[in-house]
């Protein structure tokens, strides 16, 4: 992982999350030097936060670790983690890429992991790797199978007490250390910046975020991991073990008073996850899925569906609103059962999760002159024939920066995309070609 001096590459990919991993070995596999640019701490993106993954229920870390530790050794990636990209522009027919490198307080060349840091910080921090329901220290290594495993310093919370810096062995806290400027230059660029979900802020409807039992199906997810806050389902006002949960799918998506017109098209699979899991976690829990429509859309997605229902997993179509808290801390939702004679019923329910749709991850705006779709997404000029081409010769989209989408289709976006960018870098250097005239 040794960065040359010169910082000029072949391939520049922004995001490490499945998609740009997926990307940068497809190019770094066929020899061309690359350069992965992150923002978080640690590459990984999505997967690695989540527990099991539709519709093979496979452990999602279990197959994100060896994508990131292969791209981490690949001799012929070069991975700048906790950057910001400042700038993306071509000049002299390369594209400059200008990134500010934040400051972790901590060396990255000096750091060897130890947490003995962690262990002497006296500030706790909400974790919001473990959906802000366990806590974290001021100075923290980001999740344990994180890359790089290295500290860093959270300015906002620390005290500046000084016992990480004197209880480190290797002297990597600098306390001083300020951000750098850093420009890589590369031919192609493929941009694999994700998604985020919809802020809570925006539902009024499901209480703002304010109601401690109504939570994310992102912090169910933590919930459900094997390394999760609690190591087993607990709701979260009182830690008691649930015995009826609910999902409100469609909160935010399809929805046009958020502006959101367009499906998510990961919730419903999400959801029929997550619910398959709490069943097998909790069997004597009851599971409903509050729907509008169910779009098992994907190879064998269908069949999971049913195998959910065949569970005893309860699917009801309405769209639900959040009515309070009842005494004991459940959660009260009013719905038109639209499927029976139309009357409005109340019921409750010990944790309610909210399927919220999917953003995205980053706006080019002030960065380059990417252009986007009326859905905010990464525009691509050709959707069927090319889906992975941008209007920027050379850069090129892969993954849910271009859409929401689901693993599989984001792996296999990313590979069209590096195939794309390898017959682009490949054409200039024969020296030719419309595509790199118009660059
Ligand atoms: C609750 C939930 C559960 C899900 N479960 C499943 C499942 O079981 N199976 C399934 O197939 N799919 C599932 N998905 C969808 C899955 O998460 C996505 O398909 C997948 O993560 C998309 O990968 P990506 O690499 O495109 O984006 P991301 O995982 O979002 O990665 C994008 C990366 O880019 C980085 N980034 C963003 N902007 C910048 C920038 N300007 N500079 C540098 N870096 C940047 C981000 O930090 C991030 O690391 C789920 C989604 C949700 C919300
Ligand atoms: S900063 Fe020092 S104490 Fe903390 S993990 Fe790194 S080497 Fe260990
Ligand atoms: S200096 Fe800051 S990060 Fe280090 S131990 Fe004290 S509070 Fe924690």
């Amino acid at each position: 992982m040794d960065k040359p001096s010169a910082h000029e590459y072949d391939a520049l990919v922004v995001g490490s999350g499945i998609a740009g991993l997926e990307a940068a070995l497809n190019l770094a596999d066929q020899d061309f030097k690359v350069a992965i640019v992150e923002r978080d701490a640690s590459i990984g993106g999505k997967m690695i936060r989540l527990s099991k993954v539709f519709p093979t229920l496979d452990c999602a870390s279990c197959i994100t670790t060896p994508k990131m530790a292969a791209a981490a050794h690949h001799p012929n990636i070069t991975i700048y983690t906790y950057c910001e990209l400042r700038s993306l522009e071509r000049q002299d027919n390369r594209l400059v890429a200008r990134l500010r490198q934040k400051p972790r307080y901590v060396s990255v060349e000096k750091c060897i992991g130890c947490r003995q840091c962690e262990y002497q910080c006296p500030v706790m921090v909400p974790d919001a790797e473990q959906g802000g329901f366990a806590a974290r220290k001021a100075i923290y290594i980001p999740f344990s199978n994180a890359i790089p495993q290295k500290a860093l310093i959270d300015a906002d919370h620390c005290i500046l007490c000084g016992r990480c810096a004197k209880v480190c062995p290797t002297k990597a806290v600098n306390y001083l250390e300020m951000p750098e400027d850093l420009v890589l230059q590369s031919d192609a660029a493929i941009i694999a910046t994700g998604y985020e979900v919809t802020p809570l802020a925006n539902k009024p409807q499901y209480g703002n975020g304010s109601l401690a039992n109504v939570i994310t199906a992102m912090q169910m997810e933590r919930l459900l991991a094997p390394h999760g806050p609690y190591n087993r389902l607990l709701r979260p006002s009182d830690g008691k073990q649930p015995d009826a949960v609910a999902y409100i799918q469609c909160a935010a998506s399809r929805d046009q008073t958020v502006g959101i017109p367009y499906c998510s098209r990961v919730c419903c699979m999400y959801t029929i996850k997550q619910a398959m899991l709490i069943s097998g976690a909790l069997p004597l829990a009851d599971v409903t899925v509050y729907y509008i429509d169910i779009r098992a859309f994907g190879k064998g997605y269908e069949q999971f569906f049913q195998n959910a229902q065949a569970m005893g997993i309860q699917f009801i179509k309405a769209k639900p609103a959040i009515a309070g808290n009842a005494v004991d801390g459940s959660v009260v939702l009013r719905y038109e059962a639209q499927e029976e004679d139309g009357r409005i019923v109340t019921a409750q329910h010990d944790l309610v999760v909210l399927s919220l749709g999917l953003v995205p991850g980053w706006s080019p705006q002030g960065v380059c002159s990417l252009a986007c779709g009326a859905d905010g997404f990464i525009k691509t000029p050709q959707p069927k024939i090319a889906p992975s081409l941008t209007e920027l010769p050379g850069v090129f989209v892969a993954g849910a920066a271009a859409g929401p989408k689901d693993i599989v289709d984001s792996i296999a976006e990313a590979g069209g995309a590096a195939m794309e960018a390898a017959n682009y870098l490949a054409t200039r250097r024969r020296g030719g070609s419309a595509l790199v005239a118009a660059a």
